[in-house]
Formats: structure tokens, C-alpha cells, sequence
């Protein structure tokens, strides 16, 4: 009867973990097998890396920003998938990409955070996607990922509007949340795509001026349009 529940459990963890490796071995955007652990290398040379960083500035702040790639290709399909097709592999593989764009930068964080979407945006798709990256870095990483923002304004999708209806669009449309976490902390702040950078610039200096020492915005993409 022992040897009855151990062949049993045995089967069970078999069975678990043949699921866990043949994911592994699959790349989750062309399906090949793949040796690596995350995309394999075809769909890897299809990504257009952005080395370094560049800076948001503007009134009185100037915020550095690290994207990981230009959006186009394999990078704008992950994005996608992650955000309207609740594919969470997507949102591993970039967390990953992430999380070694923070390590190759030498960026520096008590805590990791994410731009907020508004409890409506929430309900409608789930969860937030950029919230879901941040934790996905803060596993690999393990740095604390924390709430410390809120969005209250429902505003316009930013896709579609020009430079200026974009500034103005976002403008005072985010809120502190967790104020007495952020005092004279270094903060990474996560979102999936930067364009003019003016949700990211809002957000930041939200978080400058309620007490947060540096903060350094990270993206997965950099769009132009
Ligand atoms: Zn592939």
C-alpha cells in the first residue's frame, strides 16, 4: 500500500515535470525546441536591443530611462501577447530581459514599482501588465515590488494622440499610494512602452516629490509613434 502512494506521487511529479521541461524546450514565440532557456536564438537575433540609457527631462525634473528594445518585431509581439492575450510565458521571457537589462546597467534599487492603471483598466483586462513584469523582475532580482502609485483619471489611450495631447492627457492623473515606503528610497519604475515618456515623467515625479530619492524608469520598449 506504501509502495501503492509512492508510485502514485512518483506518477505525479513525472507528470509535473515533463509540463515544466516540454515548455522549456519550446520557444514560446516560433515554438522550435530550443537549448536556451527563455527564446531561442532565431527569435532573440529578431529583437533590435537599445544599449544604454537616455534621459526624460522636463520642468524641473530629468529622469534616466533604460529601454530594452526598439518596438518592432519580436519585442512589440511579446508585448501584445502579454497585454491582450493574457500570455504570461511572454511576460516571463521579458521580466528576464529585464531583469539583465537592470544587472548589465548596474542600476541600483531599494525597491522595484510599476506605472498604475485605474481599478476600471483593471477590471477589464485582469490584471496590469506592467505590475505583472515588475514581479517577474523582482523574482529573478529579488527586490521588493512595491504599489506606490495610484491612478484615479480614467484617460485616453495614449496611442493616437500627438506629443502635447499626450502630456496633457496624463497630466495629474497619478497619485502617491504608499508615501512612507518611498522616503529617500532609490525606486526602478517599470512600464511596458515608452513613447514621449510623458506617463513615466508624471509617475516619477509624482514619486520625487513625495520623498523618493532616485528614480530610474525601465521599459521594454521604446516606441517612436
Ligand atoms: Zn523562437
Amino acid at each position: 500500500m506504501g509502495n501503492g502512494i509512492i508510485k502514485y506521487l512518483k506518477n505525479i511529479v513525472d507528470a509535473v515535470l515533463s509540463i515544466i521541461y516540454s515548455e522549456r524546450d519550446e520557444c514560446p514565440l516560433c515554438k522550435a525546441y530550443m537549448e536556451e532557456s527563455f527564446l531561442c536564438q532565431r527569435c532573440l537575433n529578431k529583437i533590435n536591443f537599445i544599449t544604454g540609457s537616455f534621459s526624460i527631462k522636463r520642468e524641473d525634473y530629468s529622469f534616466k530611462c533604460y529601454s530594452l528594445a526598439n518596438y518592432s518585431d519580436n519585442i512589440a509581439h511579446m508585448i501584445i501577447r502579454l497585454k491582450y492575450k493574457k500570455d504570461f510565458q511572454c511576460g516571463e521571457v521579458l521580466g528576464h530581459l529585464l531583469s539583465k537589462k537592470i544587472i548589465e546597467s548596474g542600476i541600483h534599487a531599494h525597491y522595484l514599482t510599476f506605472v498604475p492603471m485605474t481599478k476600471k483598466a483593471i477590471k477589464k483586462r485582469g490584471y496590469n501588465q506592467s505590475e505583472y513584469l515588475a514581479k517577474v523582475v523582482g523574482k529573478y532580482l529579488d527586490i521588493p515590488v512595491i504599489k506606490s502609485l495610484s491612478k484615479t483619471k480614467d484617460t485616453l489611450d495614449q496611442i493616437g494622440l500627438n506629443s502635447s495631447e499626450r502630456w496633457n492627457n496624463v497630466h495629474d492623473s497619478f497619485y502617491i499610494y504608499n508615501k512612507n515606503k518611498i522616503n529617500n528610497k532609490k525606486i526602478i519604475l517599470i512600464d511596458d512602452v515608452i513613447t514621449t515618456g510623458a506617463t513615466a515623467y508624471n509617475c516619477a515625479k509624482e514619486l520625487m516629490n513625495n520623498g523618493a530619492k532616485e528614480i530610474n524608469i525601465l521599459t521594454v520598449a521604446k516606441s517612436n509613434v
